[in-house]
């Protein structure tokens, strides 16, 4: 019997515009083995908890969102699981040729090129990498990323044209979920974001969903 790829995910999202060119579905994997200071994505840190999932489903569901081009690895730490995701992305492809995909990785680029045959497989297979820890000190209003040590790299032509389009934050988006209860995507401009809204939205009778988010 063909072994089966599982992967641990903290969230997903069909459709954003805030992380990422275009219009993609967002994936947050669960577990990360860093502690960046400031990390807004706590609830996505332990390896353990999540939600376990087929490759086979998630391509389903990707390939099921006709108005996205692509999809954002986020977390958590794509690269804890980067076996499970390049399969994920090449079987969305056999489907789907011109699927994108970027991911966001706490580790520098340089150092995932050095990481092993896993972590190569799924970086050959990104249009764009995000590199780089959280470091709140540097904290900005900078496009797809939270603070200025991270870069945004291009590892194929598709999205190379992002290196001249301004730096600017993208901002995040707001979502009502199908139970009410409300979620946020995106990267923040200002630090604090989180701990404000959460404070204004309790102070007016909401409660925001907790799940994995992205850093800020
Ligand atoms: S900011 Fe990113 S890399 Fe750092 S601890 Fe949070 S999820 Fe991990």
């Amino acid at each position: 019997m063909a072994e089966v790829t599982l992967l641990s995910v903290a969230r997903r999202l069909d459709r954003c515009t805030v992380l990422g060119p275009g219009r993609r579905a967002v994936i947050w994997v669960q577990g990360c083995p860093l502690r960046c200071r400031g990390c807004v994505a706590a609830e996505t840190l332990p390896f353990e908890g999540g939600t376990t999932h087929t490759v086979d489903e998630l391509a389903d569901w990707l390939c099921g969102l006709p108005d996205v081009e692509g999809v954002t690895l986020s977390g958590g730490e794509p690269f804890s699981q980067a076996a499970g995701l390049a399969e994920l992305l090449d079987t969305v492809r056999t489907r789907r040729p011109d699927f994108s995909a970027m991911a966001y990785s706490g580790f520098r680029h340089e150092a995932l090129r050095r990481g092993g045959p896993e972590r190569l497989a799924l970086l050959r297979r990104l249009d764009l990498l995000v590199d780089g820890p959280y470091v709140a000190s540097l904290h900005g209003g900078l496009r797809w990323r939270g603070s200025s040590n991270q870069r945004i790299v291009a590892l194929t032509d598709r999205y190379a044209s992002t290196a001249t389009e301004p730096d600017i934050s993208a901002g995040v988006e707001l979502s009502v979920e199908a139970d009410g209860s409300l979620s946020w995507a995106g990267v923040p401009p200002a630090p604090g974001f989180r701990e404000g809204l959460e404070r204004q939205l309790a102070a007016r009778g909401f409660v925001l969903h907790i799940e994995a988010r992205r850093e800020s």
